[in-house]
């Protein structure tokens, strides 16, 4: 199957059991979903895991999904979290039903409900403070007590609620809850809060209000307005369904939506909570939501991450209601299958040495330009020349002067095949004052571009850039951000973060075809790795290259 087809493969999945059953039974005759993101960050690897399903479902049944901001914290949101969420969801491939649709667009209706479930006597102003209402709580072990407040009228309650939106108390000093039952095994279910009191701007609805209602009372009755079918959300929220159902029951919506959760994704050495990201980007530790380290959907596409590899590794770890974690090879592997199939090959010198072909101009050892392919199996990839002249660039960890036979490379007196070039041998070389090699002297064998000679068997094939005829680049080598498996369980991230998990080398040498290289198209970089231009920092005089991902799983090799 190639990658690019992905989105439209089936899946199955204890979701889509639920759904079936609900469409040969007449429950629905439809499918409705929707995705559901916070503005208050960047999307990260875990959305990505919800989108594709939510997405994903809607295609595969011919329903729809929305995609709707769950505003309702005006303090933690943003414009700029509205528009990137935007941008990566349909990078990844997928188009919502209809216009963007916001929970702060039905702020009118939800106060209505919350009317409708004060004149039921099911909701009441409280005036206990914050720290009061946790302790009224309980605990898992006891059962919490009644406020004080619990039994007000339905019209004293209707008043404050009143004065409540006409700004007549002070944040924490009311706030409007449901009467459920405050014994009830389910904390959530012990009187929830439904409205707080918030005097901040909103990012959509400015200073209209301040009163805010909470994300449990807002996300079923955004869901019910909309008409979803199928609400889907992680583990988490698996107690909260009472309260969903609970809210749609208690007033008069028609629509009736079902929730059903799935196991969130955790991912090894990754971060998938907006708020600790926030904590990197806002003091540095990163360059931004989008740092290549990070698995948020940008960090991962500037990375040089494919949408249909993101969307290949949310398939395969499916969707289940076991926790588990996911290795960061299974994402790995991913990208790696997808550029191995389709990134066009180059060549690169991160670490130059001089190479000089001593005999070069002379018989047999003219040629100046080779046409190579742009891919070993994709012939539709194209082809593209590259130079040879007397002087090349060679990598520092490709000569030794002396070395065993596991040294599969170039030293003294011995041969390599220079790629797509000529059999060459190390004949002599030169140091600086500090003993480091700066120059090797070869003598090329005749007439060796493309084919075996007789008498010479070259035991190592190296890379190489002509040093007449070359482009310099900063290329960004990163390894893992995180000493940590599990960065998201340590208190003080900061003591996990590896402050030399990104290599800067500022004078790489690239071959001369990569001068038309486009932002973020990859390249794998022969016996380096995959690599894809830097959107951010490349600039009409200097290419920037980030490492995408190495060749091989090195912990599967070593094992
Ligand atoms: P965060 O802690 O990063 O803010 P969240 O769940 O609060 O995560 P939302 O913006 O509210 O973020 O999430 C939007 C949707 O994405 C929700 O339906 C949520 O269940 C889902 N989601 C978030 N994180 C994950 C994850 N790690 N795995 C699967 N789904 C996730
Ligand atoms: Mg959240």
């Amino acid at each position: 199957m190639a990658l690019e087809d992905n989105s439209s493969v089936a899946i199955h999945n204890f979701i889509t059991d639920i759904i079936d059953n609900d469409l040969k039974e007449g429950k629905e005759d439809h499918v409705a979903t929707r995705f559901p993101p916070e503005p208050n960050g960047y999307l990260h690897i875990g959305h990505a895991k919800s989108i594709c399903l939510n997405f994903g479902l809607a295609k595969q049944y011919n329903g729809t999904c929305n995609l709707r901001f769950d505003d309702t914290n005006p303090v933690k949101e943003d414009v700029e979290y509205i528009n990137s969420i935007q941008k990566d969801v349909q990078w990844l491939g997928f188009t919502w039903n209809g216009e963007v649709r916001y929970s702060s667009s039905y702020f009118d209706q939800l106060f209505g409900y919350a009317l409708e479930l004060i004149n039921k006597g099911l909701a009441y102003v409280d005036e206990l403070s914050v720290d009061e209402i946790r302790e009224y709580r309980g605990t898992l072990k006891e059962p919490g007590k009644n406020s004080p407040y619990r039994d007000r009228s339905v019209e004293e309650n209707l008043a404050l609620f009143m004065q409540m939106k006409e700004g007549k108390f002070q944040e924490g000093k009311a706030c409007l809850r449901a009467k459920i039952d405050m014994a009830s095994p389910y904390m959530c279910m012990r009187d929830p809060v439904l409205y707080r009191v918030r005097f901040a701007t909103h990012a959509m609805t400015q200073d209209k209000w301040c009163i805010y209602p909470m994300y449990d009372f807002t996300h079923c009755i955004s869901d019910a307005i909309e008409g979803i079918t199928h609400s889907i959300c992680t583990l988490e929220f698996q107690d909260n369904r009472r309260l969903y159902d609970w809210v749609l029951d208690n007033i008069s919506i028609k629509s009736r939506p079902h929730q059903y959760e799935m196991s969130r994704l955790n991912l090894e050495y990754s971060l998938t909570s907006k708020r600790k990201l926030n904590f990197l980007v806002e003091n540095g530790i990163v360059d931004g939501w989008d740092d290549p380290r990070l698995t948020t959907i940008s960090g991962l596409r500037r990375r040089g991450y494919s949408a249909a590899s993101i969307r290949e590794f949310c398939r395969r770890i499916g969707v289940t209601k076991q926790e588990n974690t996911v290795e960061m090879s299974a994402l790995e592997s991913c990208v790696r299958e997808d550029l191995n199939a389709n990134a066009k090959r180059a060549m690169a010198v991160l670490h130059p040495i001089l190479l000089v072909i001593d005999n070069f101009g002379q018989e047999g050892v003219t040629q100046t330009q080779v046409e190579v392919a742009n891919h070993p199996e994709k012939a539709e990839l194209g082809t593209r020349t590259i130079t040879i002249s007397k002087e090349l660039y060679i990598d520092e960890a490709d000569f030794k002067e002396e070395a065993n036979k596991q040294y599969k490379r170039l030293k003294l007196g011995h041969e390599v095949r220079l790629r797509h070039g000529y059999i060459v041998k190390a004949v002599s070389c030169e140091k600086d004052e500090n003993g480091k090699v700066t120059v090797v002297h070869v003598e090329a064998v005749p007439n060796s571009i493309g084919k075996d000679v007789e008498g010479h068997k070259p035991k190592g094939v190296i890379h190489f850039v002509d040093a007449n005829n070359y482009i310099e680049a900063q290329v960004n080598l990163y390894s893992k951000l995180f000493t940590d498996p599990n960065p998201g369980s340590v208190d003080d991230i900061m003591s996990c973060v590896d402050k030399n998990s990104l290599t800067i080398i500022n004078n790489a040498k690239l071959e001369a075809s990569l001068a038309n290289a486009k932002v973020l198209d990859t390249f794998q970089f022969e016996r380096e790795g995959y690599f894809c231009v830097d959107e951010k920092y490349t600039t009409a005089e200097k290419k920037v290259f980030n490492l995408t991902v190495a060749l091989r799983d090195t912990k599967k090799v070593n094992s």
